[in-house]
């Protein structure tokens, strides 16, 4: 997957950030105690001795290698056996000294390099799953920053702007009630396996609201969320497509984000290409068995008119069908 140069900078500098942290963090520690308790300077100095011992014992005959090396390794047990009693006479944990990095399995440098230790082969430097994950949702952050994502919680979705007059027996309020319910419902349960939804009704009716409030709590649970209009995805992959936007892969960002919300079917210009990559971003996801949810205008009637059965067919198909009721309640909100 190709991100942004930025992307990639900007991860590089988190990843250090990381590193230099938690290596101050022991660095300090170990200062501190110091200070305060010069057993643990004599121990430290003593260490950083043994160390040395060993380098050297290298340098000497085979013999006297070994013979040197097991004293000095005796040695360096001894002391750090004794630190271990300090530090837990003082109720410290036993690691207080040691590096806390976020990732264990690069150290914090973004890379590691694989190796099979039994046959003794190295595979070369590869990049670590923790810089993966990050390039990841930074991309994520950067493709969804043009939406107000703050702006949008549950606790601001007003629904005394429905009406409770009823038509056919149900009113808006006591329907929109019913998809708000189940909307907070489906976010305080969210997770991988949560199924696709498909958000239709007229224009006003808190689609967009109530996806990016899913959204938000999916982010709090810490999922890579993408979201954003259609029309604006599709112009960017079309102008990645035809080489006139930086190297970005943003058909295969959305391919891959945890939860994908694509606002807006329907408003988009149609040509057989962004029929094309709509197809292939939403079956990709129902192939990974990854959640999505699309918001539109239009009835289940117009995206099968609208849409090649491929893609009309995999919306109705496979998404759980909300549909939004009510009169445009931004003309309401700013009346
Ligand atoms: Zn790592």
């Amino acid at each position: 997957m190709a991100y942004s140069k930025e992307i990639y900078e900007k991860a590089l500098n988190i990843i250090k950030k990381r590193r230099l942290d938690a290596e101050r963090t022991a660095e300090q520690h170990k200062r501190e105690l110091s200070l305060k308790y010069p057993e643990f300077q004599f121990i430290e100095t003593e260490l950083a001795k043994t160390g040395y011992e060993i380098i050297t014992a290298f340098s000497l005959p085979r013999n006297e290698a070994e013979k040197k090396l097991s004293k000095v390794r005796k040695k360096n047990g001894e002391l750090r056996a004794e630190r271990q009693k300090l530090l837990k006479a003082l109720n410290l944990p036993e690691d207080y000294f040691e590096v806390k990095y976020t990732c264990q399995k690069c150290g914090d440098t973004g890379f590691f390099e694989e190796r099979d230790d039994t046959a003794g082969v190295s595979y070369g430097t590869k990049l670590c799953s923790c810089h993966i994950e990050l390039l990841k949702r930074l991309a994520a952050e950067q493709m969804s920053r043009s939406t107000p994502l703050e702006l949008c919680g549950f606790e601001d979705f007003d629904l005394s702007y429905y009406s409770k007059s009823k038509k056919d027996g149900q009113s808006d309020y006591n329907v929109m009630k019913e998809v708000y319910n189940s909307c907070v419902q489906y976010a305080q349960n969210f997770d991988l396996d949560s199924m696709s939804l498909f958000f239709y009704g007229r224009t006003g009716l808190g689609k967009t609201h109530l996806s990016l409030s899913i959204a938000n709590e999916a982010i709090k649970k810490g999922y890579n969320v993408i979201y954003g209009s259609v029309i604006n995805f599709l112009n960017k992959i079309e102008k990645e497509k035809f080489g006139r936007a930086e190297d970005c892969d943003t058909e295969n960002l959305l391919i891959d984000a945890d939860l994908l919300i694509l606002d807006d079917l329907g408003a988009e210009f149609t040509t057989a290409l962004t029929t094309s990559v709509l197809y292939n971003i939403i079956n990709s996801r129902i192939c990974r068995g990854v959640p999505t949810i699309i918001s539109s205008n239009l009835s289940l009637k117009e995206i099968k008119e609208r849409y090649p059965e491929s893609v009309a067919s995999r919306i109705i198909g496979t998404f759980a069908i909300v549909k939004f009721a009510g009169d445009d309640i931004r003309q309401k909100m700013s009346s």
